[in-house]
Parts: structure tokens; C-alpha cells; sequence
């Protein structure tokens, strides 16, 4: 079991639904590859502080146990004490990395990603955990920006190849407002429209991906995207059958089960 060569999951993004998700596989022995754009921003927050309680026995009931609870954590405190667990799980490779579209086998299987670099990576099934980083603009006063959240690039290939693939997709805008330190801004993103993501995550006529959180149409607020991130963990473990199940072993994914907010 090598999680960087040959993982069970790609995961793809490390906001609080990605983050959650790859832990959770992890930690139930499942070979998991998470790639996420900068590892300087894993599990980043639109603003300071995390004021929900986080759902139980995933990563972040984990580090707001240790600190005593989820208010003794700044925004950067809780990106360093995230970034920590990922990092110390033997099943979890986190790579650094942006996906640029999906690999497919001839029968239209889901079966690994590109990436920036050019290198391909192969799992039986991928998770796109991407929020709000789908053809992102964010617009500050009158300047306007290709990212997701305050400096934080959002390449459109992946986004691009969906569509390729006959994905339909609707418009939405996230506004944080501004304090004293910033400015507020507004994002223009895209997610997966109605129908095209299943209650278990299967996004339509691509057997072998699943889409969790914000990207998949879910309410965008901190407390469901963990959530659903936690959700989404046990139902790909579930798929996968566990540790080191072989892919010959594997149950074709099913187009009903948890996780999912309308
Ligand atoms: C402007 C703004 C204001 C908000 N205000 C609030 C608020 O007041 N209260 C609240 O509860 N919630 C708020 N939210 C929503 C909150 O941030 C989200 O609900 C939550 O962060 C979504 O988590 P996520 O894991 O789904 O996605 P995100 O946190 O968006 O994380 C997605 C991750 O995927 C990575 N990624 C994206 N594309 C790729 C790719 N192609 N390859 C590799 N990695 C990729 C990104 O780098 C990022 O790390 C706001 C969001 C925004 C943008």
C-alpha cells in the first residue's frame, strides 16, 4: 500500500470537505492521494476564527479536542494543526499540485487525473472536494482576480474538461465582507447544477468520480463542508471495501447512499 504511487482515492482539494475526506479514508486504512493547489493554504478559512462545533470523530473534532475547543484556534492555527494530521497519517500522501481534468478508460471509467505538471495519477476513484475554485473570479472594488478566495489561484482547466465532458454547471457568488484589516470581495464561481451530482456524490456519466462539498451545489458554510467531508469518508471506504482492498475486489460505486446537502 503506497498512497502516492498507487492510492484507492484521489482526493482533490484540501479545504475543510477535502481535508476531512482524506483523513477519514485514511484513517480507515485506505490508500488516499490528496491534491491540493498550495499546501500553504489547506483547510483555509474565508475569515479568522471557526466559531461551529465540528462533526464528530473527524479531523477537526480531533484538533479542537487537543486545543481544548474550536475557539482556541486562530485561522492560521488551525491550518498548521490540519496540515499536521494530514501529514502524520501513514495511508495519506498530500501532494501539491493543480488538476487540470480527468483520466478515462474506453469504457468512460473514471480512472486518474492530470495535473499541472504533466504527471498522470491513477485511482479507481477521485473525488473533486474543489468549493469554490470552479472557473473562480474574484472581484475587489474594480479589479478582478482568477482566484477562489483572497489570493488563492484558481486554474480554469478543470472546470474546462467537465464541460468537455457534457457537465452542466450554474453560477454562484460569495461575498465576504470587509473589516478593518481587508477590503471584503466577492467570488463568482461555478458548481455542478442540479442532477448532476447523486445523494452519494456520483457525479452523472462519470462512473468512478464523486464531487462533495461547495463544488457539488452543497450550502456553502463551514460547518456542512465538514460535514460532508466526513460523510463522503465513510461512504468511499465503504465503496473501496476497506484497507488495501485490491481494485479487481472493488464493488463498482452505487448511484445511491449518503452524503449529500440539496
Ligand atoms: C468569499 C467567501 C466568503 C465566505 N464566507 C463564509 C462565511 O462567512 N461563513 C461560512 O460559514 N462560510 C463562508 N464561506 C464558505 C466557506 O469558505 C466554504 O463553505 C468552505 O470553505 C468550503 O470548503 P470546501 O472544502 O468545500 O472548499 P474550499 O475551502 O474552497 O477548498 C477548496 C480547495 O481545493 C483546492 N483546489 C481547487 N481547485 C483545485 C484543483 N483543480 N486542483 C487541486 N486543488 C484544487 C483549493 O486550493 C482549495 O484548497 C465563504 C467563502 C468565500 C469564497
Amino acid at each position: 500500500m503506497n498512497p502516492a504511487e498507487s492510492p484507492d482515492v484521489i482526493v482533490v482539494g484540501a479545504g475543510l470537505t477535502g481535508s476531512e475526506a482524506a483523513w477519514g479514508l485514511a484513517r480507515a486504512g485506505v490508500p488516499t492521494l490528496l491534491v491540493t493547489t498550495s499546501l500553504d493554504t489547506i483547510a483555509t478559512l474565508p475569515g479568522d476564527g471557526w466559531g461551529f462545533a465540528p462533526p464528530p470523530q473527524g479531523l477537526l473534532a480531533t484538533v479542537a479536542h487537543e486545543a481544548g475547543g474550536p475557539d482556541a484556534w486562530s485561522a492560521r492555527g488551525l491550518h498548521r494543526a490540519v496540515k499536521r494530521e494530514l501529514e502524520r497519517e501513514p495511508a495519506l500522501h498530500v501532494l501539491q499540485s493543480t488538476v487540470t481534468g480527468l483520466h478515462c478508460d474506453g469504457a468512460g471509467r473514471v480512472v486518474g487525473v492530470a495535473t499541472w505538471e504533466g504527471v498522470a495519477r491513477s485511482a479507481p476513484l477521485v473525488a473533486l472536494c474543489v468549493g469554490s475554485f470552479l472557473r473562480a473570479r474574484l472581484r475587489m472594488g474594480r479589479s478582478v482576480e482568477v482566484a477562489g478566495r483572497l489570493s488563492e489561484f484558481a486554474d480554469d482547466d478543470l472546470y474546462e474538461d467537465l464541460v468537455a465532458r457534457g457537465r452542466r454547471f450554474q453560477t454562484r457568488r460569495l461575498a465576504l465582507p470587509g473589516d478593518a484589516l481587508q477590503p471584503g470581495y466577492e467570488v463568482e464561481h461555478q458548481v455542478l447544477a442540479a442532477g448532476e451530482v447523486a445523494s452519494d456524490g456520483a457525479v452523472r456519466d462519470l462512473p468512478g468520480l464523486f464531487a462533495y462539498g461547495v463544488c457539488a451545489g452543497a450550502a456553502a458554510d463551514l460547518a456542512s463542508s465538514a460535514r460532508l467531508g466526513v460523510e463522503a469518508a465513510r461512504w468511499l471506504a465503504s465503496l473501496v471495501g476497506g484497507p488495501s482492498a485490491s481494485a479487481a475486489k472493488r464493488p463498482a460505486p452505487a448511484s445511491s447512499g449518503p452524503p449529500r446537502d440539496a
